[in-house]
């Protein structure tokens, strides 16, 4: 049993007062369910607020990116190590805001992916077609070229701790969600990808699903049978919201 992650990204929102009431309604709500862990992704400057807030409380908390260096002259990177200070389990690596805005290539998303690894974090390898990409069908193409970059720097093994997430960039923040089948589609060439190499990691591989996810649609697409959770962006801003997504992934645990 793979188990479900429910892993909110904040992206840059967020302030003092918003979280410490998001956090606090977040973890009153979704302490303890069955099969199913949820985490928060926030930005830098809130790590240590969450870290408090949170304390010993199940919610696990995350990077929403992290630097390819270590500690060194590097102005303005976090290390792997800094997060695992703040208590960060894990790290969203090659988020497409990430890849399209601040030009992360496959190579620097693979050295983030194991520089968050070398620290002991699980990374969450984000991977994702265009839309262009998904209308001229070489969605599989695109994907498999994202996942490959990992696989050759880190190797096959290494996907046994982190998790990808499958976030069509069409459907971030635009309120279209991949349909069920799009989605459960794509889940599956990337587990029967990873599979070829080794059937082991491959079934262990929580794979989520990212785009415009909500409590209306969380439920079906947490019912296909390679969709392991989902990370979620505005919707992890509204704590019900949030909170009733987890309660979907509980439904489907
Ligand atoms: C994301 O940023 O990872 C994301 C999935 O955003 P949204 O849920 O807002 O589409």
């Amino acid at each position: 049993m793979r188990g479900k992650l429910v892993a909110g990204n904040w992206k840059s929102n967020g302030d003092l007062v918003a979280n410490r009431r998001l956090l606090e309604q977040i973890k009153a709500s979704v302490s303890s369910m069955p099969g199913v862990e949820a985490a928060v992704c926030v930005p830098y400057p809130y790590l240590a607020q969450a870290q408090q807030i949170l304390g010993d409380s199940s919610v696990a908390l995350g990077g929403q990116d992290v630097s390819q260096f270590g500690l060194g002259a590097y102005t303005g990177a976090v290390t792997s190590t800094m997060l695992a200070d703040f208590g960060c389990k894990y790290a969203i690596v090659g988020h497409s805001e990430r890849r399209s805005i601040f030009g992360d290539l496959d190579e620097v998303v693979a050295a983030k992916f194991e520089a968050a690894r070398k620290a002991g974090l699980v990374p969450i390898l984000c991977l994702g077609e265009s839309l262009q990409e998904r209308e001229t069908e070489i969605t599989e193409s695109v994907v498999g070229r994202q996942l490959d970059a990992v696989i050759a720097a880190s190797g096959v093994a290494s996907l046994s701790r982190a998790v990808v997430a499958y976030e069509p960039v069409w459907a971030i923040g635009t309120g279209k969600t991949a349909s069920p089948a799009q989605a459960q589609a794509v889940h599956a060439f990337i587990r029967n990808k990873v599979a070829r190499l080794d059937a082991e990691v491959a079934s262990g591989l929580k794979i989520l699903y990212g785009g415009s996810v909500k409590a209306g649609n969380a439920v079906e697409l947490f019912g296909q049978p390679d969709i392991d959770g989902g990370l979620i962006g505005g919707a992890s801003l509204v704590a019900d919201e949030f909170i009733a997504i987890c309660r979907a992934a509980v439904a489907r645990a």
